[in-house]
């Protein structure tokens, strides 16, 4: 088995509802994103897949995050809270759909350097 990772990152703004704390307040991170990738066979160059492939689809999704205000300007979080958990699982959603060479196998949210959720599915 092969696993790649690729990472990106996007700036925006969020607040947490239902939460009594600081980040009940708006307030923004640079988030840094970790996909991570597997695939069973290589191609004939040597390659599980082209990580330019992966790139971009992970950039189409971090493009329509960045220097947004994720409660009101993305619909996914007007329902679901703007966690880290939350994020995870949008990513990992967006690259399940959008790529098709490699599966997606985790995504990790990094919303400053010393904090992290990841969203993976149970495996059978
Ligand atoms: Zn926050």
């Amino acid at each position: 088995m092969y696993e790649l990772m690729i990472r990106d990152g996007f700036a925006a703004a969020h607040n947490l509802r239902g939460y009594r704390g600081r980040c009940e307040h708006v307030h923004g991170h640079n988030y840094t994103v970790e996909a991570y990738f597997t695939s069973e066979k290589l191609d004939g160059t040597g390659l599980a897949v082209d990580f330019n492939i992966l790139k971009k689809s992970l950039k189409k999704i971090t493009d329509s995050l960045d220097h947004k205000y994720l409660n009101k300007d993305i619909p996914f979080f007007r329902k679901n809270n703007t966690s880290a958990e939350n994020i995870a699982i949008f990513v990992y959603s967006g690259l399940k759909k959008s790529v098709k060479k490699a599966k997606v196998s985790k995504v990790c949210i990094w919303e400053s350097e010393g904090s992290m959720a990841a969203y993976y599915e149970k495996s059978e």
